[in-house]
């Protein structure tokens, strides 16, 4: 008889759970309810009251880490609550979700456990056996695993289906005590790029991706590199979207070539690159070729905007393409966004 614990962590607030819990949640749901199993939640928080409450509606066994070791991303102790929870537990099946700090301890766990872990599952379902859904070679080759090796733990993909949202309630938590190792590491704080440095944004609903064209020479003969960064910059402030880039654009940078100075290989989107999930994409004077397409996989809704008639998105990998000069597209867009915000 299988069993399922879903571990989840709280945000930076150290109190209300992470989308990507709540979305471990909803799949801990589905299989419970496929395989008429039990399910189990444990959380790993400073303050794990209310976020247990938020998921009090799931009728889910409730355990809970809490305490301030647990308030900070740190191996020790997040591995340490992780196991603890598990034993508690004593599940087949644990659902988590690939949020960085569970990332980094999931394998570790499952060592610890004697148990087994696949990464980067889209998808898990039980018809006679319990399969999980994950993709290779960046994202060409959809793969089902099954495995009869238990514990087996499963370290979902964030965007992969609906966060979990039921009324808050009052319940009933057990508390889980843990024995902490040895502590060798301080967590001092966090440091981030200030807002309007940071152009990855994983959970907009708008991916704007830019392509070489911005930096080549326009119909005037000329380059406009800072107008074209004043543009992109100022679409990404007005519509909140993520920055994507072409690989040609990020690599002309190490070939001495007219830059945009906020984009480095990170933002890349393809086959080498990332392939991030979005509600929508929008495209500008990037040629859309196979190897870059690849990253648009799961972008759910594609529009470009690029002046080749005959280029890779008008050959049926975009939904719209506007054969248009991005430059005074862009700039009336973002005339319109901000006369919408005023
Ligand atoms: C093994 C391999 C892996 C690769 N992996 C990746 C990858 O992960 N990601 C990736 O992106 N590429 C990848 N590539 C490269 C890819 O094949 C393309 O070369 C690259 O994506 C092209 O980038 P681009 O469209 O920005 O530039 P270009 O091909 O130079 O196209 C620029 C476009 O901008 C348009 N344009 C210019 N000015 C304007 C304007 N004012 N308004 C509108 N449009 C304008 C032009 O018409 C042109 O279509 C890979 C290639 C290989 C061989």
């Amino acid at each position: 008889m299988e069993s399922i614990l879903v571990l989840t962590h709280a945000d930076d607030t150290g109190s209300a759970l992470t989308k990507a819990s709540l979305e471990a949640v909803t799949a801990g749901l589905e299989l419970a309810s496929q395989l008429g199993a039990s399910l189990t939640i444990g959380i790993v928080a400073a303050n794990t009251a209310s976020a247990a409450s938020s998921v009090a509606s799931t009728g889910a066994r409730m355990l809970a880490v809490s305490g301030e070791p647990f308030a900070q991303p740190r191996y020790a102790t997040d591995a340490a609550a992780c196991e603890a929870l598990y034993r508690a537990a004593q599940a087949t099946i644990v659902l988590a979700p690939a949020s960085a700090r569970f990332s980094r301890v999931a394998a570790g766990v499952a060592h610890r456990l004697g148990g087994f872990i696949d990464t980067h599952i889209t998808a898990v379902s039980a018809g006679g056996i319990i399969e999980a859904t994950r993709w290779f070679y960046r994202q060409r080759i959809e793969a089902v695993l099954s495995r009869d090796a238990r514990p087996w733990f499963l370290l979902l993909d964030a965007g992969t289906r609906a966060a979990f949202a039921g009324a808050a309630a009052p319940v009933q938590v057990e508390e889980i005590a843990v024995q902490l190792p040895a502590l060798r590491t301080t967590v001092s704080g966090l440091r981030e790029p200030k807002q309007d440095l940071q152009t990855i944004r994983p959970n907009a609903k708008l991916l704007l991706v830019a392509g070489a064209g911005w930096t080549k020479k326009q119909p005037d003969g000329q380059i406009h590199t800072a107008e074209a960064a004043g543009l992109i910059l100022g679409f990404l402030k007005a519509a909140g979207a993520s920055l994507g880039s072409s690989k040609s654009l990020v690599d002309q940078g190490s070939e001495g070539q007219s830059v945009l100075p906020f984009l480095t290989h990170m933002n890349q989107i393809g086959q080498t690159g990332a392939t991030p999930r979005h509600a929508k994409g929008l495209s500008t004077c990037c040629h859309g070729e196979e190897p870059h397409v690849v990253g648009w996989r799961f972008i759910a809704e594609r529009r470009a905007i690029s002046l080749d008639p005959n280029c890779g998105w008008t050959r049926g990998k975009a939904d719209v393409v506007y054969v248009a000069d991005a430059f005074p597209v862009i700039a009336k867009l973002n005339a319109l966004l901000e006369a919408k915000r005023a």
